[in-house]
């Protein structure tokens, strides 16, 4: 199943892909008999995927039947206005840094840092502001106050129920699933200020999307590429089996006293490839198209536009 939230006339919708085409997952449970599936928005999906996950795949799976006699009412994806599928977490977007060998050796490189010794025993965390999220095809703004706007390749993890002091083992229990993450970064903000959260918060920099894929339909979320492109250059082709935290690893120590609930966001870090740590660094500029594409979740595409 593929999940996503739109924007139709101002309203935002919760759409489910029927086949290669979206329905108005409201219309589509009205139209199949089950109103009871017609969820306003994804954070109310997510709290009740216990009860009705299952129906909702029979849904997906009746649509599919009819797809003829319900192409009225499907729309071509490239004819939605996507918005991040969660429009409104409970809390900041929970990111985590430095989690590819690989990426933290070319920021060692770049910075021409002689010793190639990072402490990472310990998971290094922060957050982007809620005001980061966009969606697919959503445009990133170039804001003035930086030079340095770059890309960063992430699969995000969905927390489907609510938990505090989740041990290693449970973790997955917690999930609801995943999608295509950009962590797009001022490089110069972020070292300027010694701390990241300025340089990782601006608003409209963490393009989510295009679709969540429940945990039910996805195959192993520590053994998928992830890759990204400029322009259509291959930058980054890597594979989340090369993270050096794995997800239940990274979670489980988060979630020790705080609590994650239901809708909140997780990015697990990105592999090298980054534009800062080319031989000729290369920072994103208006009208250059980044994408993103980790296996299974489709391919998060977004351009460059001018800041207001
Ligand atoms: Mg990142």
């Amino acid at each position: 199943m593929k999940l996503l939230s739109y924007n139709y006339r101002g309203l935002e919708r919760v759409g489910v892909y029927v086949g290669n085409r979206i329905a108005h997952l409201s219309r589509l449970a009205g139209i199949l008999g089950r109103r009871e599936l017609a969820f306003g928005s994804m954070i109310e999906l997510i709290n009740s995927w216990e009860t009705h996950g299952p129906a909702l795949h029979e849904l997906v799976a009746r649509a599919e039947e009819n797809e003829k006699d319900l192409a009225p009412i499907l729309m071509a994806p490239e004819d939605v206005h996507h918005i991040s599928p969660i429009p409104h977490p409970p809390k900041h977007v929970l990111c985590m840094g430095l989690n590819y060998q690989d990426h933290v050796n070319e920021g060692l490189q770049a910075r021409d840092v002689q010793t190639t010794k990072v402490e990472l025993d310990h998971p290094i965390f922060f957050t982007k502001a809620q005001s980061t999220l966009i969606g697919h095809n959503e445009g990133i703004p170039a804001h003035r106050v930086t030079e340095k706007l770059d890309y960063e390749a992430e699969i995000a993890v969905i927390i489907g129920k609510k938990g505090k002091n989740i041990p290693k083992d449970e973790v997955y229990g917690h999930v609801f699933g995943y999608c295509c993450a950009n962590d797009i970064s001022a490089r110069d903000i972020q070292r300027r200020h010694k701390q990241i959260f300025k340089g990782k918060t601006l608003d409209g920099t963490c393009p989510l999307g295009p679709y969540i894929v429940p945990k039910e339909d996805y195959g192993d979320p520590m053994n998928q590429t992830v890759k990204s492109w400029v322009n259509g250059e291959a930058r980054q082709d890597s594979n989340t089996n090369m993270m050096i935290h794995d997800i239940p690893s990274m979670l489980s120590v988060l979630s020790e006293g705080f609590t994650l609930e239901p809708g909140d966001i997780f990015l697990t870090g990105t592999p090298s490839g980054v534009g800062y740590a080319r031989e000729t660094p290369s920072f994103l500029t208006p009208g250059d198209v980044v994408e993103v594409e980790i296996g299974g979740l489709g391919r998060l595409r977004n351009v460059i536009i001018e800041a207001d």
